[in-house]
């Protein structure tokens, strides 16, 4: 761990409290929840565990962690939360246990910054409590959605209500039969400046004419309970009332909801590369090919290595990326942010996939969380939008200087 960014007294606390909480309850269930999800009579149910363990995590206070405020969350600065999402990022199934998982992260994000008080009684204060989770839709399957610009789904007002027709994917989360709540992106004013044309509107799942039409897979995992679905809205009516914000402010929010809530993913990634690296020198120390460990073979030793040196430099950049946005900002941060975002989920990939080929056949396996993993780091080159839209980002900032 790196000591240039040291953790404070009520980080190491947390941290200490979470070790012990994974330990004794989320590293246990893992194989549990993996069983749950390959039984076909059950897939796309919640496994009770899941629950139960929220109940006791919440009772702990390891709740909300990710929220800076100090009343519905933990209070922590971006850099103190880093450490914590590190250590979630260790077990795929802990954001979730600890209420800090996405996207309802970004969506409590959301309605607490540009939600109204009745949005917020209905829909944060439930989200805060982890007894509904939340979907966020803006990418449409017909056009390039990394520019969002391009997004052409149309929200038309109509007397009291706006009425929403169309399709989303990818829409993470909205296959969970606890997901209550949609964010949906759309366009509300077509002749507006390119900016000012999307609105943002949230739209109950149990609304008329809301449909998922088939769960994605990403290279054949599904995801299930949560997924990452193909929605039709026909003729979806919802009060004006559902509005966030005001009208043409949905590529503002959007882009607000970028800031802390993304470099989450890129805090989790560190922590779920240290996980594999960690098995990877487990193997190589038990594992025995021509007469020697894996690990005396120098070829092994090098993706041992490799590893620890991208990890932390990561690690590094993660952290300052935490503590300029804390110091600065979501804009004052953004060029670090930009390339956290570019070199985490790449990292994680290249650690997972040296991971994998020390483990052998096993480690494209379900025996092993490794494949799992990796399909979750690959995604991230894309979910939290392309690799080459941060690039290209990036290299426009640092050439206007
Ligand atoms: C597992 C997963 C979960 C997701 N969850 C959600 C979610 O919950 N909600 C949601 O709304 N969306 C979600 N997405 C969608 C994701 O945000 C989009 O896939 C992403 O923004 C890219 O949009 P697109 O797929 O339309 O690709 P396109 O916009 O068609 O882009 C295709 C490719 O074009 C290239 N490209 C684009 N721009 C540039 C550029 N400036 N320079 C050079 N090359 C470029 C890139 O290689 C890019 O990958 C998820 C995606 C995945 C895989």
């Amino acid at each position: 761990m790196s000591e240039l960014f040291p953790m404070t007294e009520r980080t190491r606390e947390f941290d200490a409290r979470l070790v012990a909480f994974m330990d004794a309850h989320v590293y246990p269930a893992e194989a549990e929840f993996a069983e749950w999800d390959r039984d076909p009579a059950r897939r796309w149910t919640i496994p009770p565990l899941l629950e139960s363990l929220k109940i006791r995590a919440r009772a702990e206070g390891l709740w909300n962690l990710f929220l800076p405020d100090p009343v519905h969350g933990a209070g922590l600065k971006n850099l103190e939360y880093a450490r914590l999402a590190e250590r979630m990022g260790q077990s795929l199934i802990a954001s979730e246990i600890f209420n800090c998982s996405a996207p309802d992260t970004g969506n409590m994000e959301v309605l607490r910054q540009f939600g109204n008080a009745e949005q917020k009684a209905r829909w944060l204060a439930p989200l805060l409590e982890g007894t509904i989770r939340s979907a966020f839709a803006m990418t449409e399957p017909d056009v390039a959605s990394s520019d969002a610009t391009n997004i052409a789904f149309p929200i038309t007002r109509d007397g009291d209500s706006y009425l929403l027709n169309g399709r989303k994917w990818w829409t993470t989360g909205a296959g969970d039969p606890r997901c209550q709540v949609l964010v949906v992106m759309g366009v509300t004013n077509p002749t507006a400046a390119p900016h000012r044309r999307q609105s943002m509107v949230l739209v109950p799942m149990a609304t008329p004419g809301v449909r998922v039409v088939r769960p994605l897979q990403v290279f054949g995992y599904d995801d299930a309970p949560h997924g990452h679905v193909e929605m039709a809205f026909d003729s979806v009516r919802v009060p004006v009332g559902n509005l966030i914000h005001s009208e043409g402010s949905g590529f503002e929010i959007a882009q607000a909801r970028l800031g802390p809530g993304r470099i989450h993913h890129c805090m989790r990634l560190i922590g779920l590369a240290q996980r594999a690296l960690e098995m990877m020198i487990e193997r190589a120390r038990s594992r025995v090919a021509f007469g020697m460990p894996l690990g005396q073979h120098g070829m092994t030793q090098e993706a041992i290595a490799l590893s620890r040196c991208e990890i932390e430099q990561a690690r590094l950049l993660t952290l300052q990326a935490a503590a300029a946005l804390d110091a600065l900002g979501s804009k004052g941060a953004k060029d670090l942010i930009g390339m956290i975002k570019i070199v985490a989920p790449r990292m994680a990939c290249q650690v997972l996939d040296r991971a994998m080929q020390v483990h052998g056949g096993g480690g494209l396996s379900q025996d092993h969380f490794l494949a799992t993993a990796y399909a979750g780091a690959r995604s991230l080159r894309l979910a939290d939008g392309p690799d080459e839209v941060h690039i290209a980002a990036l290299a426009r900032s640092m050439l206007k200087g």
